[in-house]
């Protein structure tokens, strides 16, 4: 259960495999596969798995380990197959963003630098399209939307972001949020969307921007304080530590 690891630095081969994804995800919508890492870096097979393990350490990405190949399935702010949220880069289609909460942080990636990206999804109990658009991270228009967050952070990252980013969806609004907490039987906590533009800014706004940024920490008590300060009521994980 990777809680609580202290902040590290990543070795030299890990950051340039993460820079070469980032490169082209953002380039081709998604990711390399083992010899196009083999092709533009020289790793085995073998190193290029443990690498993708070291990242994944660090919140960097998802991968299953125990498969033999080791697929990448996350690669934040990108996902590997259809998530509930699409992103269109000046109008063409680009990719699956990882979450509602990556889809937030979207256009802060630095080749979409001045290039509009419109994020599309739908509301998670009705299935009603919502979508906003963003150019440098910043929000340009949205649908009245709302974020949904149906997990703790204290079940976030038990193992890796599936469960995380998948309860990570948006909403129309308040009674929407209810009728979807009430279809899956569960409680939920609600952000604004300005509440979680600041929510991912703070730990993923130098997301490429700097190369040998170390790995991300995942400390429960310090997200649910922290959500707090930004007005979020946080009554639904147990109010603040
Ligand atoms: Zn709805």
């Amino acid at each position: 259960m990777p809680h609580y690891v202290p902040h590290f630095e990543f070795t030299e081969p890990a950051l340039a495999l993460r820079e070469f994804n980032y490169e082209h995800w953002c380039e081709h919508g998604h990711g390399p596969n083992l010899r196009d890492v083999h092709h533009k870096l020289g790793f085995d097979r073998r190193e290029i798995l443990q690498l993708y393990k070291e990242l994944a350490l660090g919140i960097v990405c998802t991968v299953d380990p125990d498969s033999m190949n080791c697929p990448v399935l996350r690669f934040q702010p990108f996902a590997s197959f259809p998530t509930q949220v699409r992103a269109y880069v000046e109008d063409e289609f680009h990719s699956y963003a990882g979450c509602s909460m990556e889809a937030v942080a979207f256009s802060n990636m630095p080749p979409f630098k001045d290039r509009e990206c419109r994020l599309e999804s739908y509301c998670m109990c009705c299935l009603e399209p919502i979508s906003f658009t963003s150019l440098n991270g910043q929000v340009v228009e949205a649908d009245p939307l709302l974020l949904h967050v149906s997990t703790s952070p204290y079940d976030w990252f038990n193992n890796d972001l599936m469960i995380q980013c998948d309860s990570m969806n948006f909403v129309i609004d308040e009674d929407h949020a209810e009728r979807f907490e009430k279809e899956v039987c569960r409680r939920g906590v609600v952000y604004t969307l300005d509440q979680a533009l600041t929510f991912v800014s703070n730990s993923v706004g130098e997301r490429m921007w700097t190369r040998n940024r170390p790995s991300e920490r995942m400390d429960p008590a310090a997200v649910i304080e922290y959500v707090a300060t930004l007005g979020v009521d946080v009554t639904n994980w147990g109010g603040t530590p």
